[in-house]
C-alpha cells in the first residue's frame, strides 16, 4: 500500500512537473515563434505555418503530373494515345528504370529548397519536399512490395556534410506513406565529381561503377519494387547508374522518384503543344462547319 501511495505521489509529482515543463515549453515556443516566425522556404517571406510556401512561390512551382514517358517520366504531349508511351531518347536507349517521376520541375523555388537542404543544413526542408512527393510515391508504389532506396553518398561526403539529403527525404516519405526504406541496400563505392557541364558520355563514364549492392542485398530486394529517392534529377546519369546496380539484386522493378526534375523549356507543361485541344477544336469545327 505504502508503495502504491508512494507511486501515486511520485506520479502526481511527475504530472505536475510535466504541466510545469509543458507550460514552460509552450511559453518558450511562443517566444521563438515571435522571434522566428515561419518563413517561406524559397524566398523567406513570412508565412502562416512551417513547411509552407508563400503564395507567389507556390504558384511558381510547376507540378509534373501531366502525361509523361513511361520509362523516364519526361513530360509528353497530351493527346498521343495510350499510356505506355516512351520518349525518343528512351526508345533509342532504354533507361534501366520503369518510371522516374518528380514532384516539380527544377525552377527557382524548387532549386532554392533543394540547395538550402543540401548546403544550408535546413534539414526540415526534407519534410516539405516529401510532403509534395508523397502523392507521386503512392501512385508509383501501387499495391506492390515497394522499398525506398535513397541514392547513397560516398562515406567521405557523408562525413563532411554530416547527412545524406536523399536519405532524409526517404525517411520522411517512409513516415508519411508507410512505404519502408532501406539505407543499407545500395553502397556508394566512389565519390563522383560534379557532372555539371559534362556531355552524356562523360557523365556516364564518371558514374560508371559508382554504386554497388550490399553483400546481402539479394535476400532483401529480390522480387520487390525498389524506388530510388533523390533530391534533383538533372541528366539522370546518377539515377541510371544506381538503377543498374539495383537491377542486379533480382528486384522485380526499379523506378526512381525525385523532388525536382530538370525539364527542357520546350517540354515544360505550359509550353507543350496540346494535341488534345487541337483535336477537340477540329471536332468542334467539323461539327459547326
Ligand atoms: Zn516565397
Ligand atoms: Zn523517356
Amino acid at each position: 500500500m505504502a508503495t502504491k501511495a508512494g507511486d501515486v505521489e511520485i506520479d502526481v509529482a511527475k504530472h505536475a512537473g510535466r504541466d510545469w515543463l509543458g507550460g514552460l515549453r509552450r511559453a518558450g515556443r511562443m517566444v521563438v515563434d515571435y522571434a522566428l516566425p515561419p518563413r517561406c522556404p524559397a524566398c523567406g517571406a513570412i508565412v502562416g505555418d512551417d513547411n509552407q510556401f508563400c503564395l507567389a512561390c507556390w504558384s511558381s512551382l510547376d507540378f509534373l503530373d501531366g502525361p509523361a514517358c513511361a520509362q523516364c517520366s519526361i513530360p509528353l504531349p497530351t493527346a498521343l494515345p495510350g499510356s505506355a508511351l516512351s520518349c525518343g531518347a528512351c526508345l533509342a536507349d532504354p533507361p534501366p528504370f520503369d518510371g522516374a517521376p518528380a514532384a516539380v520541375a527544377y525552377g527557382s523555388a524548387a532549386r532554392t529548397v533543394a540547395l538550402r537542404l543540401k548546403y544550408g543544413r535546413r534539414t526540415g526542408h526534407a519534410r516539405l519536399m516529401a510532403q509534395l512527393m508523397a502523392r507521386r510515391l503512392i501512385a508509383l508504389a501501387g499495391e506492390g512490395d515497394a522499398l525506398l532506396v535513397a541514392v547513397p553518398l560516398h562515406r567521405w561526403r557523408l562525413w563532411t556534410r554530416g547527412f545524406n539529403q536523399a536519405a532524409l527525404v526517404a525517411d520522411e516519405l517512409a513516415r508519411i506513406t508507410g512505404v519502408p526504406r532501406d539505407h543499407h541496400l545500395l553502397l556508394r563505392r566512389k565519390a563522383t565529381a560534379s557532372l555539371r557541364g559534362k556531355g552524356r558520355r562523360e557523365r556516364e563514364r564518371v558514374v560508371a561503377g559508382a554504386f554497388a549492392l550490399a553483400p546481402d542485398a539479394k535476400a532483401r530486394a529480390a522480387g520487390r519494387h525498389l524506388i530510388l529517392i533523390d533530391d534533383v534529377h538533372a541528366s539522370g546519369a546518377t539515377l541510371r547508374a544506381a538503377a543498374r546496380a539495383l537491377k542486379r539484386s533480382g528486384a522485380a522493378r526499379v523506378s526512381a522518384l525525385s523532388w525536382a526534375r530538370v525539364v527542357p523549356d520546350a517540354l515544360m507543361p505550359g509550353n507543350i503543344f496540346d494535341f488534345a485541344s487541337l483535336d477537340s477544336d477540329m471536332t468542334d469545327n467539323r461539327m459547326t462547319g
